[in-house]
C-alpha cells in the first residue's frame, strides 16, 4: 500500500492526553494509517516532524460563528442590555452577506485554532453552509427557530429537507429552536415529533441564567431540562448551549445522548453566575464551545476549556479539580456528539489532526506537553491543521480563506453602522 502522505519522528498525543514519544503516522484516503516501523514504507509525500507533537483536532460544540460581526459591539453591559438593546435589534437589520462574511472570519479563527468541527446556530443557513464548504470545516447546522416566526413550521420542515439534500460528508444538520422561553410548547413539540422521525439532533439553549430557570419554576412548576424532559426532548441526542443553571434533579432527566457545551467566557463576560455546571461536570456528557464572539470574543476552545478549570479550581478552593488529562479527554469529548470518525489517533479514523510547535517563547519548556497546550498556547503554536488528511494550515498559513476577508468584514461594518438598529423580535428572559 502507497501512503498518501507519511509524518514521521513525532510525539503523538491521544484522545486521553497520553503520549507516545518518537512514532510515525500513516493519511491514506484521508484516514490514518498507524505504523509500528516504517521500514518499506512507501508514500507520495513524506513529512519528517523532527519531534513535534500530533493531537486529534479540535472540535467547538456551540457557536454563533456568522456573530464575529458584531464582535466587540457590545462591551461591559449588562445580559439584558447585551440581547434586548444592541444584539438582537442590530441583527434585525442584518443582511445576508454580513452573516456569510461573519461566518469565513469565524471559520478562519477557529482552523488557526485547530478548530476543524463545528455546532453553528444562527439564521442565514444557506450562506453559512456556503462559507463551510469554501473553507472545508466541518459543521453542524442548526438553522434558528424562535416561536416568534410566523414561518415557524415551514423553517422546520425546511431543516428537514436541507439534511437530505445538502449533508456531505463534512457538513450535517440539526433543529436549533431557540430556547424553551422563546419557543412556545406546541412548537417544541412538533421539534420532537420531527425529530424523531428524521433522527436529527436538537441543539438549544437551556438553563443559561438563575433567572430562566426561576421563571420556569413560576410558569411551569419545573426546571426548564425538567420541562424538555416532559416534552421528550431527551429520548433524541440533544446538544445543550450552556445549561449553566443545571440543577441536580436535571442530571437523570437528560439522556445519555444529550452533551454539554460549557461557554465560560460567556458567562464571566456577562456576569451569568456560577450555576452547578461545574460541580455536576463530571456525571454529564460536557465539552466545550466558543459561543459568538459577540459575547466571548474569541473563537478558540482550548482558551474555554483553560477558563473553565480556572473557574473551577478558583470556585471550589480545590486546585486538584479540573486537572489536565480531565479537560484534554473533556475537549476530545466533543467529537463523539457530532458522530464523525474523527478525535482519536487509530486506524481508520479520519486525519483531523494538529501538528503542534511547541518551541516558542510562550511554550517553553515542555515538561509537561498538555500543560503547555491547555495553559499557555495560543493559534501560534499550531503549525499545521488537516482535514480528512488535507492541509487547511501549513506552516502557519490559512489556505481556503479569501485573501480579501478583511475588506469584506470592514464593508459589513460599515453597513451595519449605517443602518443601526431595528426591533428585537424576542425579548431574553
Ligand atoms: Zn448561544
Amino acid at each position: 500500500m502507497k501512503l498518501d502522505r507519511l509524518l514521521t519522528h513525532c510525539h503523538l498525543i491521544d484522545e486521553k492526553g497520553v503520549v507516545s514519544y518518537d512514532q510515525s503516522l500513516g493519511i491514506k484516503d484521508g484516514k490514518i494509517v498507524r505504523l509500528l516501523q516504517t521500514e518499506g514504507v512507501d508514500a507520495v509525500e513524506e513529512l519528517d516532524l523532527q519531534g513535534a507533537y500530533v493531537s486529534p483536532s479540535f472540535v467547538n460544540l456551540h457557536a454563533h460563528g456568522a456573530m464575529n460581526i458584531f464582535k466587540g459591539i457590545a462591551e461591559d453591559v449588562s445580559i439584558h442590555r447585551w440581547f434586548d438593546e444592541i444584539l438582537w435589534p442590530y441583527e434585525s437589520k442584518m443582511e445576508a452577506s454580513d452573516a456569510k462574511t461573519g461566518s469565513l472570519l469565524a471559520m478562519a479563527e477557529m482552523l488557526d485554532h485547530g478548530i476543524t468541527c463545528y455546532a453553528e446556530h444562527y439564521f442565514f443557513e444557506e450562506e453559512i453552509v456556503e462559507a463551510a464548504k469554501e473553507t472545508g470545516i466541518r459543521m453542524e447546522m442548526a438553522p434558528t427557530l424562535f416561536g416568534s416566526d410566523p414561518n415557524f413550521d415551514s423553517r422546520l420542515k425546511a431543516t428537514t429537507r436541507l439534511a437530505e439534500t445538502h449533508a456531505t460528508d463534512r457538513i450535517r444538520f440539526a433543529y436549533g429552536p431557540h430556547s424553551p422561553y422563546t419557543v412556545s410548547k406546541p412548537q417544541l413539540e412538533s421539534v420532537v415529533e420531527e425529530a424523531k422521525e428524521s433522527g436529527l439532533s436538537i441543539h438549544l439553549h437551556v438553563s443559561e441564567t438563575k433567572e430562566q430557570v426561576e421563571q420556569s419554576q413560576l410558569a411551569h412548576g419545573c426546571t426548564p431540562f425538567a420541562y424538555l424532559a416532559d416534552l421528550g426532548f431527551f429520548s433524541q441526542r440533544v446538544l445543550v448551549g450552556h445549561g449553566l443553571w443545571v440543577e441536580e434533579e436535571d442530571v437523570d432527566l437528560v439522556g445519555e445522548q444529550t452533551y454539554f457545551a460549557a461557554c465560560p467566557k460567556t458567562y464571566g463576560k456577562l456576569a451569568m453566575g456560577t450555576g452547578a455546571l461545574w460541580a455536576l461536570s463530571n456525571r454529564l456528557n460536557l465539552s466545550f464551545g466558543t459561543d459568538g464572539a459577540a459575547s466571548s470574543a474569541t473563537l478558540d476552545v482550548v482558551e474555554q476549556a483553560r477558563i473553565f478549570a480556572l473557574f473551577g479550581k478558583q470556585g471550589a478552593s480545590d486546585a486538584e479539580q479540573f486537572s489536565l488529562p480531565w479537560l484534554w479527554e473533556r475537549l476530545m469529548k466533543g467529537h463523539e456528539y457530532f458522530g464523525f470518525p474523527t478525535g482519536r489517533l487509530v486506524d481508520g479514523y479520519e486525519a483531523d489532526l494538529i501538528v503542534w510547535n511547541l518551541d516558542l517563547s510562550n511554550t517553553l519548556p515542555v515538561y509537561n506537553p498538555l500543560a503547555a497546550i491547555l495553559y499557555s498556547s495560543d493559534a501560534r503554536n499550531i503549525r499545521h491543521v488537516l482535514i480528512q488528511g488535507e492541509f487547511v494550515k501549513e506552516d502557519g498559513v490559512l489556505l481556503t480563506i479569501p485573501k480579501d476577508l478583511s475588506k469584506s468584514v470592514k464593508d459589513s461594518v460599515e453597513g451595519i453602522l449605517k443602518r443601526g438598529t431595528g426591533n428585537a423580535k424576542v425579548h431574553f428572559a
